[in-house]
């Protein structure tokens, strides 16, 4: 388990999967950039905002810049946020994994 609970072999399998933001889709980096910025880090996501849920469905990586505007959001409600729209962030843009959710939600 790593300290977000999500078991070790989930924590390879999603990072293996997702190399870019699985919304914006920006090639993410482990790391701040040179300037410090944490725009473009991995940060761990939960595509439905319930930490219990944790499978390779709802577990996913994207940077920290649409983690931290999508927030507590849900994904039907943020993919028609400002932020998005100016992104070109839309049903059809996003990861497979991504599209699987809103199709569920429906
Ligand atoms: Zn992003």
């Amino acid at each position: 388990m790593n300290r977000w609970g999500i078991p070790d072999w989930l924590e390879r399998e999603v990072r293996a999967r997702d190399r870019e933001c699985i919304y914006c889709r920006v090639p993410m980096f482990e790391m701040p950039a040179a300037d410090g910025s944490r725009k473009s880090i991995a940060t761990w996501e939960h595509i439905i905002n319930d930490e219990r849920i944790v499978t390779r469905e709802n577990i996913a990586r994207c940077c920290g810049s649409c983690n931290s505007s999508k927030g507590t959001k849900e994904l039907s409600v943020w993919i028609e946020s400002i932020y998005c729209k100016q992104r070109g962030i839309g049903k059809d843009t996003v990861a497979d994994v991504v599209k699987q959710a809103l199709k569920d939600g429906d």
